[in-house]
């Protein structure tokens, strides 16, 4: 199977773009997640013509707006870096997320330094000029950072919502979509959606109630939106749990009292922190494979993603 295509910025492949002729590999993107995803890596600096080495590059706030120039001097990439972002944004759409490099002007997501005409710090809130147009372009696609990677939860979020929208774009988007999809798709990620939001989760199940009180198109884009927005809410201990308990609900039939009882345990040890979610949500599985409930085959929670990622044992 082809992986999931996900934009990187080059330099955490371990290639030697950066301004000094080093890189920034990342292990977990090298080692794990380039056995799922097909990247698509790109050096926006490099790929604007900057060549490597070249001068280091910051942020600059002028009167007409903000400007990537060198840090040793006057030398202007910004011209360069627009052209380059305006040709490359649209081939980009098949995208289903994107890993950026952490404190770069062009790929930082967040909290990049802004200096004024002199130079000067005056603010750390702004973004790499690419990471900008990339989150403005595609606002719905899930994109990170790779230090923030490293945060067990932010991680299993991440990844999980690659997933989901992975599963969007190949089964809504475009000429797939229609109501039978639309409504497929919500009942894939029900569980999904309940734990992260359960508001969200409220709204959505009325939204498809009435497929002709709009285009089609229009109820998909909401969805979509609201969608994402719920699945980038982190998902608590006791979200889970509540999560959890409504699955066990449809279990009910299959599992012998004693085995009940264990499943409860370990689900209230999980809400301790005592045990990962892999040990409750393992029980779920096993049940559900014993004897299957219709309903819940199709449950992404109870597998959002390939087991060998391991991430549910961390969270
Ligand atoms: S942070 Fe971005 S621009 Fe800088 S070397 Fe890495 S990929 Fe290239």
């Amino acid at each position: 199977m082809p992986g999931i295509p996900v934009g990187i910025s080059t330099c955490l492949l371990g290639k030697e773009v950066r301004h000094d002729g080093g890189h920034k590999r990342s292990r977990f993107c090298t080692d794990l997640l380039s056995k799922h995803f097909e990247f698509r890596s790109i050096c926006p600096e490099l790929e604007a013509g900057l060549g490597v080495p070249r001068p280091a590059i910051h942020l600059r706030e002028h009167a007409d707006g903000m400007r990537l120039i060198e840090t040793k001097g006057t030398g202007d990439h910004t011209e360069a870096m627009q052209g380059f972002i305006d040709d490359v944004m649209p081939s980009l759409a098949n995208l289903r997320g994107y890993i950026l490099m952490a404190k770069s002007p062009s790929c930082g997501m967040a909290r990049i330094k802004v200096h004024n005409e002199e130079g000067r710090v005056v603010r750390r809130d702004g973004q790499g000029m690419f990471a900008e147009a990339l989150m403005k372009h595609y606002p719905l696609m899930p994109v990170e950072e790779e230090g923030r990677l490293n945060d067990d939860q932010l991680r299993e979020n991440f990844i999980e919502r690659v997933y989901a929208y992975d599963d969007w774009m190949q089964n809504v988007a475009g000429e797939n979509l229609s109501p039978k999809a639309l409504i497929d798709f919500h009942t894939r990620h029900k569980f999904q959606i309940l734990a992260h939001n359960e508001a969200i989760y409220r709204k959505l199940g009325p939204l498809l109630g009435d497929l002709k009180s709009q285009t089609l198109e229009a109820i998909a884009s909401q969805y979509l939106e609201q969608f994402m927005e719920a699945m980038t809410k982190r998902v608590s201990r006791g979200s889970h749990v509540n999560a959890m308990q409504h699955l066990m609900g449809f279990l009910r039939e299959s599992l012998e009292q004693e085995e009940r009882k264990v499943l409860t345990e370990q689900i209230e040890a999980y809400h301790r922190g005592e045990v990962p979610l892999v040990v409750p949500m393992t029980l779920l599985r096993m049940a559900q494979r014993r004897e299957p409930v219709d309903y819940l085959a199709s449950q992404k929670y109870l597998s959002p993603y390939p087991d060998e990622l391991g991430l549910r044992n961390r969270v």
